[in-house]
């Protein structure tokens, strides 16, 4: 069936303090989630993706922006979004910076989030998974990715081009402002959410998913850091210990609260190849961990925002931050070869 090509632009404001100028949505779609203001394109009119950009801006913050105010941060193409229409996407980082919150407009009301704050929010999917992870990562440069959704609501993510920034490749400096964060009234320096150092640790998890791989168990891996160093590392062993609650996730958290001395884990960060099922999130919320970082989504069962959320369910005591789609790609390649090669076998592999 032949679907509308639609277009958008977005609009990545920020203030002078870093913080991110997001507006929580009034109306389909992504009714009630945060994402960067901004507006379809005139086709009618034929009017470029910069005068767009800054047409949006002007209705929705008030910014009097030209085209040299903007760099183009990124593309998103999305096949088949609800099954209603493809979308092409333009991702205009506004070089000034916002003094102020714009008023909230029929769209929705506007905030403004350090990237800390962001990870407990309700993003859309497609913004949690791919377009935010990207944009931290090439910031000042350009990333291009391209999108394809399904009915059972898992995308397939190509990232089509990525650049760093000019001059500072490798580099995670950003000339703004560092974030800051209000905690008992007092201001403090956020901790920065350092992707090229998720990439490395979910590196190693997913070294581990290749061990539980070639050890024939559903390729899920898992390490838990504490002060930038690796402190429990473990693989699924559903098989081999024949205990259906050998997740990567529950090994990996009885050896951090043994190499901590504590079952509270307050400072750690998990990264784990797939999103936690309900038993992990549970035990993550018991033992208090600070963050999870997860590869691959899990719409059917994951309880880290792909089924439900209890790592952030607002009547326990604990919540954790969640960084989702780190590596995905690579995460989501074994477990499809696996289960690929268990129906090869005639084996139905139990879910890891
Ligand atoms: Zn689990």
């Amino acid at each position: 069936m032949a679907l509308p090509y639609k277009i958008s632009t977005l609009l990545y404001c920020f203030d002078d303090r870093g913080r991110v100028l997001l507006m929580e949505r009034a109306k389909e779609p992504n009714l009630g989630q945060w994402s960067p203001c901004g507006g379809k394109l005139q086709t009618a009119t034929g009017e470029s993706p910069w005068a767009c950009a800054c047409r949006e801006a002007a209705e929705e913050t008030g910014l009097a922006l030209r085209a040299a105010d903007l760099h183009l941060a990124g593309i998103i193409s999305e096949h088949g979004y609800e099954g209603k229409a493809h979308w092409l996407m333009f991702l205009f980082e506004v070089k000034p910076q916002l003094r102020e919150l714009p008023p909230p407009s029929r769209e929705g009301r506007f905030a403004f989030f350090t990237p800390e704050e962001m990870a407990v929010l309700n993003l859309p999917q497609t913004d949690r998974e791919m377009i935010w992870p990207q944009f931290w990562r090439h910031r000042g440069g350009f990333f291009a990715a391209h999108c394809r959704t399904h009915p059972d609501g898992h995308n397939d993510w190509t990232l089509e081009q990525a650049d760093e920034e000019p001059n500072t490749a490798a580099e995670t400096t950003s000339s703004a402002p560092a974030p800051t964060v209000e905690r008992d009234g007092v201001t403090l320096p956020a901790p920065l959410i350092d992707l090229h150092s998720d990439d490395y640790f979910m590196g190693e998890a997913l070294r581990l998913a290749r061990r539980a791989e070639a050890a024939e168990e559903v390729p899920v891996g898992a390490v838990i850091v504490r002060e930038g160093r690796i402190i429990a590392r473990a693989f699924n062993q559903v098989e081999l210990l024949n205990d259906a609650t050998a997740h990567a996730e529950m090994l990996a958290l009885t050896q951090a609260q043994e190499t901590v001395g504590d079952w509270r884990l307050n400072d750690c960060t998990l990264f784990v190849t797939k999103e936690p099922c309900p038993m992990c999130a549970g035990a993550l919320v018991h033992t208090r961990v600070g963050r999870v970082v997860f590869g691959a989504s899990d719409p059917k069962a994951g309880a880290a925002g792909g089924a439900m959320n209890l790592l952030q369910f607002p009547t326990l005591n604990h919540r954790c931050a969640i960084t989702a789609g780190v590596r995905a790609e690579e995460a989501r390649a074994l477990l499809r070869g696996f289960f690929a090669a268990q129906r090869g076998k005639g084996t139905v592999g139990s879910d890891g």
